[in-house]
């Protein structure tokens, strides 16, 4: 079976809960030279989340979207934890078939796809995506006629949220009617539900409970154009696994369902990205340049913006920072102000500027926590630096 290999036995690394910085170093020293970062996957951590989405969402199906983190073996240990998944295109559809998930587990949600991804789509087997325009029916409706839909609706705005999409994707409300009309009646096409997406890391819970009462009148519409009763409610993503705002988002998920969907019928899913590998990823980075000026001292590391520091996606205030000095003790060394900068010839490839650390050494370790989401599958080969590269080694933590 496909699924076990990526995760089978010798990959995977037992550690103990406090074993991780003895593992990095370990690794770091036997196999890695300076110039070659690499990154930590503990596969507990996903089991802990995945526990944790039970407990907050017992009736929500989570599709992962595949874009926040490609590592096959987070997939692969998703996918065994029962998770579905989000593809917005061609390439992530095949990346999560060829490890041997079956394509009804996959939903392919980008409303706007290019037509040799429909086509794909339509032969592999992925039969539910999601729409918001009238070209969009045309096209489906060529290419992939049998696909289910979902309408595809704007969220309210979160001036707070991180990647507010609400420009991109979405119909207004004014524009829902004549688009169902048009995709059922029409085009004679199977819109199933409705789907929303708040944009990453939502800050307001209360937009939750707008946009289901948005899909709720979506529904109605429905209803009321006579179209075969709608489903499926998909809630999108924008969930943080580390704060308590996620408890939060799911008390006021779950008592707007009650509220605005009493019919029992209803089938729930999300689409979590950053909420599983955020907090799973760890990257260890060594120093391969320094500059003392003055009080001050300037590194360079192996790892900058072109790879898993793409300043538009991740959001430095969540990342851990630790030293790990290879030689002398960092706690007899002295702190100094530091600027961190990334390998790359560009002056805006800064990882972190005026913080605090224990002076370093060439070749001493910097660890850098939660880097899961966003990091290093939107990481370039620019200026020769193959972000794309670094390896991911498989813990397991365990408390004993
Ligand atoms: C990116 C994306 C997600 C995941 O967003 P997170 O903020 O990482 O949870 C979910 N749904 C859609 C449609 C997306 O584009």
């Amino acid at each position: 079976m496909l699924l076990s290999s990526v995760l089978g036995k010798g990959h995977v690394h037992q550690i103990p809960k406090d074993g991780m910085t003895k593992f990095i170093r370990s690794v770091a020293e036997e196999k890695h030279e300076a110039g070659q970062p690499l990154y930590v996957l503990d596969l507990a951590t996903i089991e802990g989340l995945m526990d944790k989405w039970n407990h907050s969402f017992p009736n929500v199906k989570p599709f992962y979207a595949v874009k926040c983190n490609t590592e096959p073996a987070l997939i692969t240990k998703l996918a065994n934890l029962g998770a579905n998944f989000d593809c917005a295109s061609l390439v992530e559809i095949d990346s999560v078939l060829s490890l041997g998930i079956s394509p009804n587990r996959i939903i392919f949600a980008n409303p706007c796809k290019a037509i040799s991804h429909i086509k794909h789509a339509a032969a592999v087997g992925v039969n539910l995506t999601t729409f918001d325009s009238e070209v969009e029916v045309d096209k489906i409706k060529k290419w992939h006629p049998q696909c289910r839909l979902l309408l595809r609706i704007k969220a309210p705005n979160d001036s707070g949220a991180m990647r507010p999409l609400g420009k991109k994707f979405g119909v207004l409300p004014e524009e829902i009617e004549p688009l169902l009309h048009y995709a059922c009646n029409v085009a004679g096409l199977k819109v199933v539900g409705v789907s929303f997406h708040v944009g990453s890391i939502a800050q307001d819970p209360t937009i939750y409970r707008e946009a289901i009462a948005n899909a709720r009148a979506a529904f109605d519409v429905a209803d009321y154009l006579g179209i075969p009763k709608m489903q499926i409610l998909n809630i999108g993503g924008g969930f943080r696994s580390s704060t308590s705002l996620f408890e939060e988002i799911a008390g006021v998920v779950n008592e707007a369902v009650k509220d605005y969907f009493p019919d029992p019928n209803l089938t729930m899913i999300a689409e979590p990205g950053r909420f599983f590998p955020e907090t799973a990823f760890t990257l260890v980075t060594h120093v391969i340049g320094k500059r003392v000026r003055g009080e001050k001292i300037e590194y360079w590391i192996d790892e900058g913006i072109y790879g898993s520091f793409r300043p538009t996606l991740y959001n430095s205030c969540f990342v851990g920072i630790k030293p790990l000095s290879t030689k002398a003790s960092e706690e007899s060394s002295q702190i100094c102000e530091s600027t961190i900068y990334g390998p790359s010839c560009d002056s805006l490839d800064e990882v972190a500027v005026d913080i605090k650390l224990p002076e370093l050494q060439l070749d001493d370790l910097i660890v850098f926590y939660n880097m899961g989401a966003y990091s290093k599958y939107v990481g370039s080969k620019f200026n020769g630096f193959d972000m794309l590269s670094t390896p991911t080694y498989l813990v397991s933590t365990n408390s004993s």
